[in-house]
């Protein structure tokens, strides 16, 4: 089988290396085509290719269409919500993503930027400390439980809400379960947002759930861009010169954000998975999964069923 690996933005070559000893080791071909610039080049790419691993390269109907010999797509990563998933179902295609492989390095990515937000972005002046303080957890998935753990070690108080995580699932990590969203943040002086994009969560972060925070509240976003609803959160934090907004997916409203000076930070791009650790299991995880497809047909990991 040929094993097509795109990306735009390419894998470490360690983890080129360990996708590559996977996937030959098994008897399949692999092909790269990295740092792509137009998509024909992506288009040209698929069109033999039997299955692909994709980091935040976009699958489209059109790249669909145009990998005729496709059977399965692995987004190395968490989020799937660059890949049509709908369309890829109704052309047979798996689209599997790799739950959990980065979500350690996202993790501590939070407690940078929230020690960085607590001591007032290194600006010399006195801030706070995180013990005692209390955590909340939008969404207790992979990121969210590797949050929970971190924040016990700093000695937060840690809650958490997720709309279908049993309650006692949450509890039995040690973690308060909250019934309902809008309690989390009336709790919480931080909320850590680890929800995916989906229809319901699309900016679903507005102005009147923000506002209920306390008093010096801190927002941090490690999830997606579009959970924000960018509008009301500038006018929030217009209205209400406590809060703090950090986060590393930067808005689209990033100018009009960075008013916001001492208050706001994003990341320069996108760096919750990128560590060395991170990279290597996303991808040798996705060249795992594409062998047990093709080996056993194993879709343990599909997202489109
Ligand atoms: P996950 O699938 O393991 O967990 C998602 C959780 O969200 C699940 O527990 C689910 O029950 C819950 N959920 C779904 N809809 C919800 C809703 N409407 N309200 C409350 N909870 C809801 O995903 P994950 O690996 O923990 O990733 C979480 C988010 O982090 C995703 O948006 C992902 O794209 C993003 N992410 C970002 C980076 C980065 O580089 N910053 C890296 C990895 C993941």
């Amino acid at each position: 089988m040929k094993v097509l690996v795109a990306t735009e933005k390419p894998f470490a070559s360690t983890a080129v290396n360990g996708i590559r000893k996977e996937i030959e080791g098994a008897g399949h071909e692999l092909v790269l085509l990295e740092k792509y610039t137009d998509v024909q080049q992506l288009l040209d790419a698929v069109k033999d290719a039997d299955a692909m691993i994709v980091r935040s390269d976009k699958v489209t109907p059109a790249v669909l269409d145009a990998a005729k010999q496709l059977k399965i797509v692995v987004r190395a990563g968490a989020g799937y919500d660059s890949i049509d998933t709908a369309y890829a179902k109704t052309k047979g295609v798996v689209v599997e993503n790799t739950p959990g492989q980065n979500s350690n390095a996202v993790a501590e990515l939070v407690f940078g930027l929230l020690v960085y937000a607590v001591r007032n972005f290194f600006n010399g002046k006195s801030g706070t400390e995180l013990m005692g303080k209390k955590l909340g957890i939008l969404a207790f998935g992979n990121v969210g439980r590797n949050v929970a753990r971190v924040a016990k070690g700093f000695g937060m108080d840690v809650y958490a809400y997720d709309a279908f995580c049993p309650a006692n699932v949450i509890e039995e990590a040690g973690v308060h379960s909250i019934a309902d969203q809008v309690e989390l943040f009336k709790t919480c002086d931080v909320i850590s947002l680890h929800i995916p994009a989906t229809p319901e969560t699309k900016g679903s972060i507005n102005y009147a759930l923000v506002n209920q925070m306390k008093k010096g509240g801190i927002l941090i976003n490690t999830a997606r861009k579009e959970v924000i609803n960018e509008p009301e959160l500038l006018k929030l934090l217009s209205d209400r010169d406590d809060l703090k907004f950090v986060t590393d997916i930067k808005p689209d409203a990033d100018a009009e954000f960075c008013k916001f000076e001492g208050r706001y930070f994003s990341t320069p791009k996108k760096m919750g998975a990128q560590t060395a650790e991170a990279n290597n299991n996303a991808g040798i995880a996705a060249a795992k999964q594409i062998n047990a497809f093709f080996k056993d047909g194993c879709t343990k990991f599909q997202v489109n069923k």
